[in-house]
C-alpha cells in the first residue's frame, strides 16, 4: 500500500516588542529573573483590563503582508478557555474567527525545485506562562505570560519532511528579515505544531491526524515526522489506522513521539468574544502607514542577486541568510562597482558587465569563507566587525590586481578583523605585497638553479614534478611573496634549453 502524506504546520514566532502584549511589563523575558516582569494584568487578577499593544498589532500586519495574505479589514480577539497552571486567567486570549491576516503562501525550495505552501491564517495571541518540572514538584514562571505571539497556520500542503522543514526556515528569514522577531529557535522564540496523518493513494478523504506539540529545532521537525510517518504507516499497514485525532508529545532524546491525549476541537475551548477589547478596524490608512516598513523580502533579494550579480544559487542562500551580511555584501560589491569604474578606462557600463561576475565571485568567495571563519571563531557577528565596507572591497581588489597571493592576503584580513586597518597600509608594514616578476625574483630563482644542480638535472631529464619542488623553494625564498604562477613560467622558461 502505498500513501499521500499530508502535513500542516501551526508556528509561533514570539515579537520582540519592548513590552508584552496586553500590559507594560517588560517583553525581555529571557534575560530576567523568574517572576519579575509580571503585574496583575498579566498574572490575570480578577477585573482586570487588557491594552493592545499598537506595535503587536502593526507586526502581526506586516508580518501577514510578507506572507502574501489578505490584511482583515475589522480583526477582534476572542478567549480560548482551558485550564492549566501555566494560565492564571483560565482563557488564553487569541483570535477566532477575524483573525489579522488568511490567505497566503509562501515559495519553499527543498533543492528538488520550488513548491507554493499556501498559509490559511496569521493570528495574534497572548503566551502562556511557563512551567519548569523538577522530581518533586513544578515551578512555574510567569514572565513570559501574556508575551506576543504570532500564530502562521499552513495548509495542509506540505508532503515530506523535508518542505516542513524548509517551510519552518523561510517563515523565520522572513520574521527577521522584517525586524519582528529574532525567532531563536534555541530561545523558544520559534516553535511548532505539526499536523500530520497518512491517506492511501486514491483516498479522497482525509484521516484522523496526530498533531506533534512544541518543537523547537529545525532538525527536530523533520526528525519528528520522519518517525511518525514510519508509525502511522505501520498502523495502516496492520489493519488499524488512526481512528482518532490525537495530540502527541516529540521526545528529542529517544528520538520518538508519544501519545498525550486525545485532541481537542475548536468546541472543547468555548471560544467567545474577549469582552474586554474592541474590535479593532485596520483603515487603508493604518496598512499605509504599517506597509512602509516593509523591505526587500528573501525571495525578492534571490532574484534580484542572481540577475544583478550572476551568483549561484547555493552563494545566494549564504548571502541571503541574514539581512545583515546581504546588506554589507552590497555595499562592497558597490564599492567595487566604483573602483573598476574609477581604475579601470572604457565605458562604465561594459567595464562592469566585463568584469562583474569574476570580481563579485572574488568578494563572494572570501566573505563567506574567510571572513565568516574568522566571525566564527571570534563569535562576532557581522554588523559588529571592524571591518568597514570600503576596506573590504579595497582588500578584494588587491587580490584581483594580484598584488597579494592568496596567502598574504589571509595574514591582511586577519589584521584588518582585528584592527579595522586599511588593507593596503597592513600589505606595506608588514611588507606582504606580491613580488611581480623582475630582476630581483631573476636573482632568486637562479641562484635557487645553481643550488639545486641534482633536481634540475632530474627535472630536465623528464621529471616534471619536481617543477613543484623548486616552486615551493622560490616561495620561501621569497619569503611567500612570490606568486606560484609566475614562478613556475619563470622556471620552465629558464629550465627549457
Ligand atoms: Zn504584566
Amino acid at each position: 500500500m502505498e500513501f499521500d502524506v499530508i502535513i500542516g504546520l501551526e508556528t509561533h514566532i514570539q515579537l520582540k516588542t519592548r513590552t508584552k502584549l496586553f500590559c507594560n511589563c517588560s517583553n525581555d523575558a529571557d534575560n530576567l529573573k523568574p517572576n519579575t516582569t509580571i503585574c496583575p494584568v498579566c498574572m490575570g487578577h480578577p477585573g482586570v483590563l487588557p491594552v493592545l499593544n499598537k506595535q503587536a498589532l502593526e507586526w502581526a500586519i506586516l508580518m501577514s503582508s510578507g506572507l502574501n495574505m489578505t490584511i482583515a479589514k475589522e480583526t477582534k480577539f476572542d478567549r480560548k478557555n482551558y485550564f492549566y497552571p501555566d494560565l492564571p486567567k483560565g482563557y488564553q486570549i487569541s483570535q477566532f474567527d477575524q483573525p489579522v491576516g488568511e490567505n497566503g503562501s509562501i515559495i519553499i525550495n527543498t533543492g528538488k525545485g520550488e513548491r507554493k505552501i499556501g498559509i490559511t491564517r496569521l493570528h495574534l495571541e497572548e503566551d502562556a506562562a511557563k512551567n519548569t518540572h523538577f522530581e518533586d514538584k513544578t515551578l512555574v514562571d510567569y514572565n513570559r505570560s501574556s508575551t506576543p505571539l504570532v500564530e502562521i497556520v499552513s495548509e495542509p500542503e506540505i508532503r515530506t519532511p523535508e518542505e516542513a522543514k524548509a517551510y519552518m526556515q523561510e517563515i523565520r528569514l522572513i520574521a527577521r528579515y522584517l525586524g519582528i522577531s529574532d525567532a531563536d529557535m534555541e530561545k523558544g522564540h520559534l516553535r511548532c505544531d505539526a499536523n500530520i496523518s497518512l491517506r492511501p493513494i486514491g483516498d479522497k478523504e482525509l484521516s484522523p491526524k496526530s498533531e506533534i506539540k512544541n518543537i523547537n529545532s529545525f532538525k527536530n521537525v523533520e526528525k519528528a515526522l520522519i518517525f511518525e510517518i514510519e508509525r502511522q504507516k505501520q498502523l495502516w499497514l496492520s489493519g488499524e489506522p488512526p481512528a482518532s485525532e490525537e495530540t502527541r508529545g516529540w521526545d528529542a532524546v529517544k528520538g520518538i513521539t508519544y501519545s498525550q491525549r486525545m485532541k481537542e476541537g475548536s468546541n472543547d475551548y468555548r471560544y467567545f468574544p474577549e469582552p474586554d477589547l474592541p474590535l479593532f478596524k485596520i483603515s487603508s490608512g493604518i496598512l499605509k502607514q504599517v506597509l512602509t516598513d516593509m523591505v526587500e523580502l528573501p525571495i525578492q533579494k534571490r532574484q534580484r542577486f542572481a540577475e544583478e550579480y550572476g551568483l549561484s544559487k547555493k552563494d545566494i542562500e549564504v548571502i541571503i541568510e541574514s539581512k545583515e551580511i546581504a546588506d554589507y555584501f552590497e555595499k562592497v560589491v558597490s564599492e567595487l562597482r566604483n573602483w573598476l569604474e574609477t581604475e579601470v578606462e572604457g565605458e562604465h557600463d561594459e567595464v562592469w558587465e566585463k568584469n562583474r561576475k569574476k570580481i563579485v565571485k572574488l568578494a563572494t568567495g572570501w566573505i563567506t569563507t574567510e571572513l565568516f571563519r574568522l566571525m566564527k571563531e571570534n563569535k562576532v557577528k557581522i554588523y559588529d566587525i571592524k571591518i568597514n565596507p570600503e576596506n573590504m572591497a579595497e582588500f578584494i581588489t588587491l587580490i584581483y590586481m594580484n598584488k597579494v597571493n592568496s596567502s598574504a592576503a589571509q595574514t591582511i584580513l586577519s589584521e584588518m578583523f582585528k584592527t579595522g586597518a586599511d588593507p593596503t597600509h597592513v600589505m606595506d608594514d608588514k611588507d606582504l605585497g606580491q613580488m611581480e616578476a623582475g630582476e630581483e625574483l631573476d636573482k632568486i630563482i637562479d641562484l635557487i638553479i645553481e643550488s639545486n644542480s641534482d633536481q634540475v638535472a632530474e627535472f630536465k631529464a623528464g621529471k616534471d614534478p619536481i617543477i613543484k619542488y623548486l616552486i615551493g623553494l622560490g616561495m620561501k625564498a621569497t619569503k611567500g611573496k612570490g606568486n606560484p604562477t609566475d614562478l613556475e613560467k619563470i622556471f620552465r622558461s629558464k629550465l627549457k634549453d
